[in-house]
């Protein structure tokens, strides 16, 4: 397997067809302000995702799945953000088939993946918490084993698209860190992932008015003796760690194909626009070096990031282990989401005051591509990890 899409003439011509239909969907809404396209057209994404075969890219065929793969899925987001749809909506559902399809047991995998690959389900992911924040090894969240059943209680914060989404995939402690500590078991220990309805009784939900993600609503929960089937825990009972990792590596992946695409988004409307303002005499602006040269180091990076992107996604399909493709996943996190920033902050010294003009659908990107600094996880904790796990160098905390 290549992991340069351009030595691939399937993924190329995936390519070609997912942009045209992404550009049409934009078209059709073009009477709309840029940032309102993404959640009115937002069945019409899913359905378009559904119809590339996005949501069944990490579904294996027996399951009614393609297993395309990570890299096939990159390709499509970038195409996505690229037209300035992003959300992540499709990256939930393809951190939650990541998970499913190797944890679930086979009851769950038989009722859920397949309508997952139709596109016909949406998930969320409850793991942050008001006092654990990035420390996701310090959630309170518990889940006690009764008999068939697991009683949670707890609460979670900033969980995106609960509103729309069918199940939760969340994140509780099924031991406590005292008693991991009591019996010498690392901090990862203890720890489950458990797929709980979001109808079920004793779940109560608040809206945030957080911004960044223009499709999806931000919510706050509470647990209270929420039943969830004893079946329905990804993995081991406190082995929930290896879960988790298995479903951050594409969803950082995905948010770095997101911030590839946005930053191309933002390219292509300063180019147009560079070629055709003149300011000074019949001169177009995109003639001056102050406008020109952001741009052109735009495209250079916008390669490299696709590169590493790439290199996340194969080392992913292929199977390298998780830590590893951890490091490459990060890293292009990392890279996408500072090209994310710079591409809106180029498009908008091209568009000088009209950059701030929500007509010209550039302002309300500054927010969704400083979201990936700090979402899904943190610049400084991808530093970290790199430094430590790469580097070899002392953890900071
Ligand atoms: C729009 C939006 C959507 C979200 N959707 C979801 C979702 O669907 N599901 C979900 O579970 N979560 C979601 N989140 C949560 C998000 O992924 C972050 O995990 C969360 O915001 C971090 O928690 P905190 O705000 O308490 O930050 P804190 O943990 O308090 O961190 C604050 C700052 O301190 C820094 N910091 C912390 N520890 C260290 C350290 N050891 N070294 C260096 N720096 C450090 C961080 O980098 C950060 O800059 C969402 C957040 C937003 C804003």
């Amino acid at each position: 397997m290549v992991f340069d899409v351009f030595q691939n003439k399937d993924l190329v011509n995936l390519k070609q067809r997912v942009s045209e239909a992404f550009a049409d969907i934009r078209h059709r809404y073009a009477s709309l302000r840029a940032n309102e396209i993404p959640k009115a057209a937002f069945e019409e994404i899913q359905a378009a995702l559904a119809n590339v075969g996005f949501f069944g890219c990490l579904i294996p065929e027996e399951y009614g799945g393609t297993n395309r793969g990570l890299l096939t899925s990159t390709v499509i987001m970038e195409e996505l953000a690229a037209q300035g749809l992003q959300s992540f909506g499709p990256v939930l559902n393809s951190m939650a088939a990541a998970g499913i399809a190797r944890f679930g047991a086979e009851t769950v995998k038989r009722d859920i993946l397949p309508p997952l690959a139709r596109g016909e389900l949406k998930f969320a992911i409850a793991s942050t918490e008001t006092e654990a924040g990035f420390n996701v090894f310090n959630v309170k969240t518990y889940a006690e084993r009764s008999r068939d059943r697991f009683i949670v209680n707890g609460s979670k914060i900033y969980i995106s698209g609960i509103d729309v989404a069918d199940s939760i995939l969340v994140i509780a402690r099924t031991m406590t860190r005292e008693e991991c500590d009591r019996r010498g078991l690392s901090k990862t220990a203890g720890i489950s992932v458990l797929l709980v309805d979001p109808q079920s009784e004793g779940i109560e939900r608040t809206p945030l008015p957080s911004h960044g993600e223009g499709v999806l609503t931000q919510f706050s929960l509470k647990l209270k003796d929420v039943s969830v089937p004893i079946g329905h825990i990804l993995g081991d009972e406190d082995h929930g760690a290896r879960v988790m990792f298995r479903m951050f590596n594409p969803e950082r992946t995905l948010a770095a194909a997101m911030g590839l695409g946005m930053s191309r988004y933002c390219l292509d409307l300063a180019c147009e626009h560079a070629r055709n303002r003149k300011v000074f005499q019949e001169t177009p602006i995109g003639t001056y070096q102050s406008i020109q040269h952001p741009l052109a180091d735009l495209a250079i990076r916008q390669e490299a990031v696709r590169l590493m992107i790439h290199r996340s996604a194969w080392c992913f399909d292929t199977d390298v282990d998780p830590n590893d493709v951890a490091s490459s996943a990060n890293a292009a996190k990392y890279l996408a989401a500072g090209l994310a920033v710079q591409a809106v902050d180029a498009a908008i010294n091209t568009f000088g005051g009209k950059g701030f003009d929500e007509e010209k659908g550039i302002i309300h990107l500054w927010e969704a591509a400083r979201l990936l600094k700090t979402a899904p996880i943190s610049d400084a904790l991808i530093l970290n990890q790199i430094a430590e796990y790469v580097l070899k160098l002392p953890r900071s905390y």
